[in-house]
C-alpha cells in the first residue's frame, strides 16, 4: 500500500516541510506517492524522487491555484482511493491543518497533528504528538485502517536516497459544492522572508531598547535570508508589526535556526521557539533563562554583538 504525501508549494517552488513529508513517509517503509495541486515547476517535482518518493501526481487544473481547504479535501480524499493508500501525510500549516481534517471525516481516517517523530508499529500504530504549546507529549494509538498524519516542522531529516522520477498527471473532476467558499484575493502582509516559513528567523526583545535600533536586527537576517520576529512585549509597544510576535500567543515558528537578541526567554516565548533546531541566544544577563534553551549563547551586549556578527557572516559567505 503506498503512503500518500500531499506537497505544498508556494511560488511554484515545493515547500521544505513537504520535503520532510517525503522523508518520513520514506523512513516509515513507502512506497511513497506524492501528491501537489495546482501549479508547480515539474523539476521540482521530479526532483521529489531524491527524497524518496517512487511516484508523483500532479493535478495541473488551474482552479486549484488557490489553495481552497474544501477543494484539496476533496481530491486528496479523491487520490487515497485511487492510490488505494491508507496512510496520507500532509506538513502542519495554515492549509495543510484543515485539509487533513477535513480529508479525515470524508475517508473515516483516525487522525494525529503535530506529530514529531516516525510511528511505533510494533504494538498498534503509536504516534507521538506535541501537545501543550510543546511543554509535553501525547503518545496517540490510532486504530483506524485508514490515517491521516499531520507533520509537525523538522519531524523528519531530509536526505537523499533515489533519483528523480517522472511525473504523472492526475485529472481531477470538481463540483461547485467544492467552491461553496472561494478566494476572491490574497496579498502578502510582506514582500520579506515569511516568519512561519522561514527556516532562519532572528527575533529581538525590549533588549534592543527600541524601534531605532532594529537595522542592527535586519541587517543580520538579511544576511542570513532569515525573516525577523520579536517577543509580546515588543509588539505592543508598536516597536514592531503584530504579525512578527513569537510565542504561546503569537507565531510558532520551528525554522532551523532561531536567533534570539534581548530576549529573556519568558516562557509565553519559548513556547513559541521550542520546536526550533538550533537556538543561539545574545543577552547581555548571563542568568537570562533563554540560556537554558539554547545551543549556543553569547553573553554581551547586542549592540556590540551585532554588527561584529552581520561583518563575520558577510565575510564567511
Ligand atoms: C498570558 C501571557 C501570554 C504571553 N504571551 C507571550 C508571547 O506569546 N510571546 C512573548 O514573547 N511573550 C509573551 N508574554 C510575555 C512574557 O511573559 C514576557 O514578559 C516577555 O516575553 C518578555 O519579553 P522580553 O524578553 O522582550 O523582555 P524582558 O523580559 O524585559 O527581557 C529583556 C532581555 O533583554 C536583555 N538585555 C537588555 N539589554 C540588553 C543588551 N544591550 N544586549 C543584550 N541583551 C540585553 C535583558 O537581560 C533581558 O533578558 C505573555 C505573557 C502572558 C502573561
Amino acid at each position: 500500500m503506498p503512503i500518500l504525501v500531499f506537497v505544498e508549494t508556494a511560488e511554484g517552488k515545493i515547500k521544505k516541510t513537504s520535503l520532510e513529508g517525503v522523508a518520513y513517509a520514506h523512513a516509515m517503509g513507502g512506497p511513497v506517492t506524492a501528491i501537489a495541486l495546482g501549479d508547480v515547476e515539474t523539476a521540482e517535482l521530479e526532483g521529489l524522487g531524491k527524497y524518496g518518493a517512487s511516484k508523483v501526481l500532479h493535478a495541473a487544473d488551474p482552479k486549484l491555484n488557490k489553495g481552497i481547504i474544501q477543494v484539496y479535501a476533496s481530491v486528496l480524499s479523491k487520490a487515497m482511493q485511487d492510490e488505494q493508500a491508507d496512510i496520507l501525510i500532509i506538513s502542519n500549516s495554515s492549509l495543510g491543518t484543515p485539509v487533513a481534517a477535513r480529508v479525515a471525516v470524508k475517508v473515516g481516517a483516525s487522525l494525529a497533528a503535530n506529530i514529531v517523530s516516525l510511528p511505533e508499529t510494533t504494538s498498534g500504530f503509536v504516534v507521538k504528538r506535541s501537545i501543550y504549546s510543546g511543554k509535553a507529549f501525547a503518545h496517540v494509538e490510532l486504530k483506524n485502517q485508514k490515517k491521516v498524519l499531520v507533520l509537525r516542522k523538522n519531524a523528519a531529516d531530509i536526505k537523499e536516497v533515489g533519483a528523480p522520477v517522472k511525473v504523472t498527471p492526475y485529472s481531477v473532476s470538481l463540483s461547485d459544492a467544492d467552491f461553496a467558499v472561494t478566494i476572491t484575493s490574497a496579498e502578502l502582509a510582506t514582500g520579506e522572508v515569511l516568519l512561519p516559513e522561514a527556516n532562519i528567523v532572528v527575533s529581538g526583545g525590549r533588549g534592543m531598547k527600541g524601534p531605532e535600533h532594529w537595522h542592527l536586527l535586519e541587517d543580520l537576517a538579511k544576511t542570513l535570508h532569515a525573516a525577523t520576529g520579536c517577543s509580546k512585549p515588543v509588539s505592543d509597544m508598536g516597536w514592531r508589526p503584530h504579525h512578527e510576535h513569537v510565542g504561546q500567543t503569537g507565531i510558532k515558528v520551528a525554522p532551523q535556526l532561531y536567533i534570539a537578541v534581548g530576549i529573556s526567554g519568558a516562557i509565553q516565548h519559548l513556547a513559541g521557539v521550542n520546536s526550533s533546531k538550533y537556538i543561539v541566544v545574545i543577552n547581555k544577563d548571563a542568568e537570562a533563562p533563554f540560556f537554558k534553551a539554547a545551543d549556543y549563547g553569547i553573553v554581551g551586549d547586542a549592540f556590540e554583538i551585532l554588527p561584529k556578527l552581520t561583518e563575520a557572516i558577510k565575510k564567511a559567505q
